[in-house]
C-alpha cells in the first residue's frame, strides 16, 4: 500500500479516536459518523481496529424507543499511563496519570537538590520512580514515558540546561538526567508543563495565559488551540519581565524582575519561614509581614496587568503560592483593575484548579499528548 494511503487511513483512525476521546457523553457509531462525516462502514472498520488495539471498548446500550439499540463506545483511559516528575531544590513530586489525565498515584519526596549535578538528580529520580511504581502497583508495560519538569530553560537544541538558577544548574547535558531512567524520558520547563495541565483541565479550547508562582516565576500561554512556545522555547518567562528598573536583585543577575518581588522565596526562604508560617503570621496581623505582602500584591498586579495587556486573554495563577491566594483574590483583582486603563473588574483572573499537582500532571501530559498524536 502506498505511504500516502497508509497515512490517510491512520489519520482517519486517529480522528475517530480523538472524537471519542473528546466526547464526554454517550457516543455511538452513528454519532461518530455524523460528527466526522465518515461512512458507517469506515467507522465500523476503524473501530474494530481500535478495539483490537485495546484502546476502545463498547459501553452499554442507548435507551431505545424500539428497534435495535445503539451500542455505546468509549476509550479505555487506563490502556496506557504516563509519569511526570517535578524537580525542585527541595525534592521531587511524582504523579502517574491515565490517558484522560486522571491521577493514578502521586508521591512527594524531600531531598536537597540545590547545587547538585543533573546526574545526581537523575539517579535519585530513577530510584524514587521505581519505588513509586512498586508501591502504587502500576503496570510498567503500559508506560508511555517519563517527563521530568525542571525550573529552568534549555538550549535551543534541547540538549543542555541553559539556565536553572533555583537549582544552581547551567550548561549540563540533559542526557545526564535521562540515562538512569529505563523508559522513554524527556525534560521540560515546569511552568510550561503546569500551564498545559491547567489548560487541559479547562477543555484545551480557551485562550489562556498561566503565571506560575513558585520559588521562581514562569508561565505559558495558549492561543488559538495550541501552546505558544516561542522561537527558542523560551516564551512567557514572565518572572524576568522588568517591572521596577534598578529594583530588587533577581536570581537571573538582573534587577527589578517580577520574580524578585513576587516569588515564594521572598516571603519564605528569605525570611527563614515556611509559606504556611508566613501566612499564619499575616493572619495574626504581623505588621512587618502585612507591609511585605502588600508590596508583593502590588507588584504581582503590575505583572498581571502587563500580561493581560500583551495577550488580552484569561489569566490563571498557579504554583505553590497560589494555594494561599484565595483570601486575597478580591483585593488582587481590585489592584489589577486599577492598573488597567481599559477598565473592567479583572474577572479574567482565576486560580489554578489543579493546585500543587499541576507540575507533575502537566509533565505526564507530555507523553499522553505524544501518544494521542501517534495513533
Ligand atoms: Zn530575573
Amino acid at each position: 500500500m502506498d505511504s500516502a494511503l497508509t497515512e490517510r487511513r491512520r489519520q482517519t483512525r486517529s480522528n475517530i479516536y480523538r472524537c471519542l476521546y473528546e466526547t464526554s457523553g454517550f457516543c455511538t457509531r452513528q454519532t461518530l459518523a455524523l460528527a466526522l462525516g465518515y461512512s458507517l462502514p469506515t467507522i465500523y472498520q476503524n473501530l474494530s481496529e481500535l478495539v483490537d488495539m485495546g484502546l476502545v471498548r463498547y459501553s452499554g446500550e442507548a435507551q431505545s424507543t424500539g428497534g435495535r439499540r445503539a451500542a455505546g463506545l468509549e476509550i479505555i483511559p487506563d490502556a496506557r499511563m504516563a509519569v511526570g516528575i517535578s524537580v525542585t531544590a527541595d525534592g521531587l513530586r511524582i504523579a502517574a496519570a491515565d490517558l484522560k489525565l486522571h491521577e493514578l498515584a502521586q508521591s512527594s519526596v524531600k531531598m536537597d537538590f540545590f547545587g547538585r549535578s543533573l546526574q545526581y538528580i537523575g539517579r535519585a529520580a530513577a530510584e524514587q520512580l521505581e519505588l513509586f511504581l512498586d508501591r502504587a502497583g502500576l503496570d510498567r508495560s503500559r508506560m508511555l514515558g517519563v517527563c521530568i519538569a525542571l525550573p529552568g530553560i534549555f538550549t535551543p537544541d534541547r540538549s543542555r540546561v541553559l539556565f536553572a538558577p533555583t537549582l544552581q544548574l547551567s550548561g549540563e547535558p540533559l542526557d545526564d538526567l535521562y540515562k538512569s531512567i529505563p523508559y522513554p524520558c524527556c525534560a521540560a520547563n515546569d511552568a510550561t508543563r503546569s500551564g498545559h495541565a491547567e489548560w487541559f483541565a479547562r477543555g484545551a479550547k480557551v485562550d489562556m495565559a498561566y503565571l506560575s508562582l513558585e520559588s521562581g516565576i514562569g508561565g505559558s500561554v495558549f492561543i488559538g488551540g495550541a501552546p505558544y512556545l516561542g522561537s527558542n522555547h523560551r516564551s512567557c518567562e514572565f518572572g524576568h519581565m522588568c517591572i521596577v528598573p534598578g529594583g530588587l536583585p533577581c536570581s537571573c543577575g538582573k534587577q527589578g524582575c517580577l520574580e524578585s518581588y513576587c516569588s515564594l522565596d521572598r516571603i519564605s526562604r528569605k525570611l527563614g519561614l515556611t509559606p504556611a508560617q508566613f501566612f499564619d503570621a499575616l493572619e495574626r496581623h504581623n505588621p512587618e509581614y502585612g507591609l511585605l505582602w502588600s508590596d508583593v500584591l502590588q507588584h504581582l498586579a503590575i505583572g498581571i496587568a502587563n500580561i493581560r495587556m500583551a495577550f488580552d486573554c484569561d489569566i490563571v495563577l498557579g504554583g505553590q503560592l497560589s494555594q494561599y491566594l484565595p483570601p486575597y483574590m478580591n483585593l488582587l483583582r481590585e489592584i489589577v483593575a486599577a492598573n488597567d486603563p481599559f477598565g473592567g473588574n479583572a474577572s479574567f483572573l482565576s486560580l489554578s484548579v489543579l493546585g500543587g499537582r499541576s507540575v507533575p500532571l502537566g509533565a505526564a501530559l507530555y507523553y499522553i499528548n505524544e501518544f494521542l498524536d501517534s495513533i
